[in-house]
Parts: C-alpha cells; sequence; structure tokens
C-alpha cells in the first residue's frame, strides 16, 4: 500500500468546482450558515464559464411579450422530448428569479434604454408554444457574460464566508462500505500535500467532457472529472451519447463565435453564397436550433458547398451589421474572430465549422441536484451525501439537445437548488462520520500507481488517440458502421491505459501526473459516450443515426444509463420523467402543449 500522509479537514459541505455552477452552489450553502469549503483545480475566475459569451435564459419580458411556459416549451422541444418535465418546468419557472437574484449580487447586465436587462434573440427560443416568432429571451453582459457571472458569485462567496482550497485536484470521492458519500481526497498541486475533506454533503460541480473530442470549444480543463469520480465509485452516468456541436467554432483552432452573433442578425453562407438555412429551416433559419444547423452545415458541405481551398467550412457574415452594434455588442468575438482566424468582421465573414461544445449527458440527479442511484429498485433513489450540479451534472434538462443560454440558467438554478435542498437536509449538528479508511487507501493506491505508470504510451499520445477516435466516430453524423468500428477502436485504446507512461514522478506542479488524472477522467466518459450511442437505435436531438433517422418514442424515449466495469460499459435505461411539478389546475402548464410532435423549425 502506498504511504502517503494527508491532512482531514472537516465541512458540512464540500463543493467540487468553482465555476457558475460550483459558484452559487457555494454561495448559497455559506449563505445558510452551512460550514462550506470550494476545491478547485483551477482559480474560480478561470473556470470555462469565464468563456460564456452570449448570455443566460430567462422569460423576463423585458423586450416583448414573453412567459416562463414559453420557456418551457421550448426546453422540452429543445431537449427533443428527452429532458425530466419536472426538472425542466422548475428551470424555466425559477429563471427569472434566479436572474434577479444575480443582478442584485451585482452582475453587470446589459441595459435597454429605460434601464432594463437586455435581452437577445437565440437558437430555439420562440414565442406561443413555438407557433409565434422568436423571442429576445437571453440577458447578457456584452458578450462577456459568463465572466461577469464568475466574478460576482466568486466575490459574493467570499464575503459570505466560504473558504476556498485553489489549484487543489479532487482525485476521487470517498465513500462508506454502505454507500454514502463522505467526502473527496484531493491532491494540491504546488506543494505536492494531501488533503481529505470530510463533510456530510459533496456537491461535484466539475464541468463537462468537451476535452474527449480533437476539436473542441471548451477550456483544456473540461476533463469530465467529475464523471470519472462517479464511474469509478461504481455509480451511474446518463444519456452520454448527446454531445453538442456549436455550429460556429472558428475553423481551425475551435474556439467559439457566439451563437449571440447571429442572435445579433449575423447569418451562414456556403460556396455559393447562400444563405442556406432558409431551405432548411424556413420559419427560423440561422437561429434554428444548434443540433439542426450543425447537420445542415454537415450536408452543405458533403454536398461540395463547403467554402475555402478543401471546401471543408462554412462562411459566418457579420459585416453587414452596423459597427456600433459590434463593437457595443460582439466586442470579445470581434478580437477572437481577428486573433484566430486573422478575419476583420466589419469586412470578411469568419471561417467556421460545427464543433464539440457541450455534453447533455452527465451525473443522472434530480432536481435538487441529488445524485440518483438507478440500479436501486426506486428509480428515484438516491446516493446519500452526493450532488452534482452544472454540466457535469444530467437533471436533466437539456435532454438530448440544449438551447443556447440554458446552459447559465441551469448552472445558479440548480447550483441554488442544491443550496436549498442541503440547508434542509444537512444536520448541522450531527457528528461528522470517519472517513473510510479503506475508501481512501485505494484512491491513494491508484494516484501512487499513475505517479509510477512505466509503460510504452505517453499520456499525451493516447490522449489524442481517443480525441481523433471519438472525433471521427462519434460525430454529428453516426452510422452504425461509424459507431460499431469507434466502439471497437476506443476499447483498444482504453487498454493501453495499462500501458501509460509517466515521466515526471515528482509531487510539485507535476503537470504530467495531472493531465494523466484526467485522462483516466475523460477515458470513462468517452466510453459511455460512444458505446451509448451504439446502441442508441434512433434519431433524436444531437444523435442523429443515418441508418436511424427517425425518432423513435415508443421504444428510445429513456435515458441511457451507462455504469462502467473496468473498461467495460453497461448500459441499462431509466423511464423519461413525463409529469410536470405543477397539475394544470394549479397554474401549471397543459400537457397537451407539450406532448411529442416532429421537430421542426
Ligand atoms: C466557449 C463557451 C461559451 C459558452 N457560452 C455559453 C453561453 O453564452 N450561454 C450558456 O448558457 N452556456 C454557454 N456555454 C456553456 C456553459 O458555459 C458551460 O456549460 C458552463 O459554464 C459549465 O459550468 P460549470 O460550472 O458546470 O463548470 P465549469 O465552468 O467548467 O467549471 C468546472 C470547475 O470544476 C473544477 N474542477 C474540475 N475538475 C476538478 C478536479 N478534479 N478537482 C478540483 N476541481 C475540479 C474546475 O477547476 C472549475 O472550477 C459555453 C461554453 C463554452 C465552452
Amino acid at each position: 500500500m502506498a504511504a502517503y500522509e494527508y491532512e482531514t479537514h472537516d465541512y458540512d459541505v464540500v463543493v467540487v468546482g468553482a465555476g457558475g455552477a460550483g459558484l452559487r452552489a457555494t454561495l448559497g450553502m455559506a449563505e445558510q450558515g452551512l460550514r462550506t469549503a470550494c476545491v478547485t483545480k483551477v482559480f474560480p475566475t478561470r473556470s470555462h464559464t469565464v468563456a460564456a459569451q452570449g448570455g443566460i435564459a430567462a422569460s423576463l419580458s423585458n423586450m416583448g411579450p414573453d412567459n416562463w411556459q414559453w420557456h418551457m416549451y421550448d426546453t422540452v422541444k429543445g431537449s427533443d422530448w428527452l429532458g425530466d418535465t419536472d426538472a425542466m418546468e422548475y428551470l424555466a419557472r425559477s429563471a427569472p428569479a434566479a436572474v434577479y437574484e444575480l443582478e442584485h449580487y451585482g452582475v453587470p447586465f446589459s441595459r435597454t434604454e429605460e434601464g432594463k436587462i437586455y435581452q437577445r434573440p437565440f437558437g430555439g427560443h420562440t414565442t406561443e408554444f413555438g407557433e409565434g416568432p422568436p423571442v429576445q429571451r437571453t440577458c447578457a453582459a456584452a458578450d462577456r457574460t459568463g465572466h461577469a457571472i464568475l466574478h460576482t458569485l466568486y466575490g459574493q462567496s467570499l464575503k459570505n464566508n466560504a473558504e476556498f482550497y485553489i489549484e487543489y485536484f479532487a482525485i476521487d470521492l470517498i465513500m462508506s462500505e454502505d454507500g454514502i458519500c463522505q467526502g473527496v481526497l484531493c491532491w494540491k498541486l504546488d506543494d505536492g500535500t494531501f488533503h481529505v475533506f470530510n463533510a456530510k454533503m459533496v456537491v461535484l460541480a466539475t464541468g463537462g467532457y468537451g476535452r474527449s473530442y480533437f476539436s473542441a470549444t471548451s477550456a483544456h480543463t473540461c476533463t469530465g472529472d467529475g464523471g470519472g469520480m462517479v464511474a469509478r465509485a461504481g455509480l451511474a452516468l446518463q444519456d452520454m451519447e448527446f454531445v453538442q456541436f456549436h455550429p460556429t467554432g472558428i475553423y481551425g483552432s475551435g474556439c467559439l463565435i457566439t451563437e449571440g452573433a447571429r442572435g445579433e442578425g449575423g447569418y451562414l453562407t456556403n460556396s455559393e453564397g447562400e444563405r442556406f438555412m432558409e431551405r432548411y429551416a424556413p420559419t427560423y433559419k440561422d437561429l434554428a436550433p444548434r443540433d439542426y444547423v450543425s447537420r445542415s452545415m454537415t450536408m452543405e458541405i458533403r454536398e461540395g458547398r463547403g467554402v475555402g481551398e478543401h471546401g471543408d467550412h462554412i462562411h459566418l457574415n457579420l459585416s453587414h451589421l452596423p459597427k456600433e452594434a459590434l463593437a457595443e455588442r460582439l466586442p470579445g468575438i470581434s478580437e477572437s474572430a481577428k486573433i484566430f482566424a486573422g478575419v476583420d468582421v466589419t469586412k470578411e465573414p469568419i471561417p467556421v465549422l460545427p464543433t464539440v461544445h457541450y455534453n447533455m449527458g452527465g451525473i443522472p440527479t434530480n432536481y435538487w441536484g441529488e445524485v440518483l442511484n438507478p440500479t436501486s429498485e426506486d428509480p428515484n433513489a438516491i446516493v446519500p451525501g452526493l450532488m452534482a450540479v452544472g454540466e457535469a451534472g444530467c437533471a436533466s434538462v437539456h435532454g438530448a439537445n440544449r438551447l443556447g443560454s440554458n446552459s447559465l440558467i441551469d448552472l445558479v438554478v440548480f447550483g441554488r437548488a442544491a443550496a436549498i435542498r442541503a440547508g434542509k437536509v444537512v444536520d448541522r449538528e450531527a457528528a461528522r462520520g470517519v472517513p473510510n479508511q479503506a475508501s481512501v487507501d485505494k484512491a491513494l493506491d491508484r494516484f501512487d500507481g499513475l505517479r509510477h505508470a512505466d509503460g510504452g504510451t505517453p499520456t499525451a499520445e493516447l490522449r489524442l488517440e481517443m480525441q481523433r477516435t471519438m472525433q471521427e466516430d462519434a460525430a454529428v453524423f453516426r452510422t452504425d458502421k461509424t459507431l460499431k468500428q469507434g466502439v471497437e477502436k476506443m476499447a483498444g485504446i482504453a487498454g493501453k491505459m495499462a500501458d501509460l507512461k509517466v515521466t515526471d514522478r515528482t509531487l510539485i506542479w507535476n503537470s504530467d501526473l495531472m493531465e494523466t488524472l484526467e485522462l483516466t477522467n475523460l477515458m470513462p466518459n468517452a466510453l459511455a459516450t460512444i458505446v451509448g450511442a451504439e446502441a442508441r437505435k434512433e434519431s433524436r436531438g444531437a444523435h442523429a443515426h443515418e441508418d436511424y433517422p427517425e425518432r423513435d418514442d415508443d421504444n428510445w424515449r429513456v435515458h441511457s444509463i451507462a455504469h462502467l466495469e473496468g473498461n467495460e460499459v453497461k448500459l441499462t435505461y431509466r423511464p423519461v420523467i413525463l409529469d410536470p411539478l405543477t397539475e394544470e389546475k394549479e397554474g401549471g402548464i397543459e400537457l397537451k402543449r407539450i406532448a411529442p410532435k416532429a421537430r421542426t423549425f
């Protein structure tokens, strides 16, 4: 057994992650007087949320008529009827209050002439239950909304005495013999010490796993660490096959150009200069949802109408927009286009390509953020002591496809919900349990094994192999052939984890070892994604299967549940929650409004 000393820290709550979800949960916990620690591998305001540009959805009706029922309907339809109805109602209903709360905490939203919060149109957000024109529902702080939210929430958390452990890397969950989560083991990156956070509630807010693909808009830190920890603890991952491609990653770098660019009037053209979205989505055109636009772009390229020397990308045009609008509403992306594509947006189009952007799947939870244990006989049973929020979790409000600006609102609504719930279920007076030594030792042994890994495959090499395979075989369009081939290739790649080579054996600022730990997290996420995709014989939302082009509600309106045994993925399925939270007679939504139908735009 590896001999490492560690320090133990006792808290009511430990939140892993300081992005929008982690900070909103931390703040909410601390406000209620729960002793709260937030551990994070990067400085809080460097979390990927900082890069969120476009905005945060809430039916404030500042720019025209809107209401939560329309927002809920759009979310249900956007999810291609795979989201859980109770959670989607909770999201849409709570959104305005959550945004006003952010405003009062100090988020500097852009304003209308009358001083109200400015809202822009975003794909898939409509009026009149999808029958009316697009709505302006997305609240924005120019094109730096995530940046503004993170800085505000970090300041507020400090004000409320939350304690931050910055540049601590969470290695594994500590689980009791009877399946209660007791805390988390961390490695402090700058001095090589180990820390056990012993808590009554652990909240995973570790973000997505975009980096399992070759080209992604997400930060290099988005490595699905929460999903990895959960999979190693024998718990489930849900709906992992649903990976969102954003239509407008900059060709080459993958850097994001926000959908807000199309919200402000930008449009896509092919090599013939045609605004082709008018053909695919006659009503909403360039503002159809992301999966739809990404597929249309891929189709144009496949049919020989791509732009550029290799005919392999598409143009995004902004030069017709007034210069002042670009400067005021989209300053950040004008700069990104200059740096990453060498393009002056006031004169030329930006070269773009669908790029991996968001993971709809994740750790299954109820709408309070409590992690579900779908293997138990009761489908609503929870894992005591464990919550998951933000992109790491799957409540599920995004189902098979997330609408733009619905993630930032998910972070704050469910970060807040987790805090409300923890305030009720965490017994402040109760004595803290002693963390299960066997579980701590197991985590330290795993760490030690990787630290001394002496095989023939460098981490970076294996990671690249995984990323290329996922990019090619679990892409925008999928077929039985590519998926089967992908599953086989990924099994081989995962097998090579036993042959990893780590060259640096020190404990201080060892990025080689940290990236290896991250690869051990990316891998289970990637495996669950491709195996789940291979098994799902239908097309729904982001999962576009060419051999099964139709959605099949009779057989497949179910959540995929993946358990990993070593590198093997075992799949089961869980029913989608169809009942809303509030009955219609009590002011809830009419069920027939949200019944499944064809998803056209
Ligand atoms: C470029 C870009 C633009 C986007 N724009 C929008 C938008 O305009 N509107 C919208 O709604 N959505 C947008 N999204 C999506 C949205 O921003 C993300 O889904 C969301 O920010 C994820 O937030 P999070 O809090 O779950 O995780 P993150 O912000 O990714 O934070 C994860 C946190 O977990 C910590 N962490 C991870 N692993 C460990 C570990 N092992 N140990 C310790 N700490 C760990 C990290 O340090 C970090 O603090 C965008 C996404 C991208 C990539």
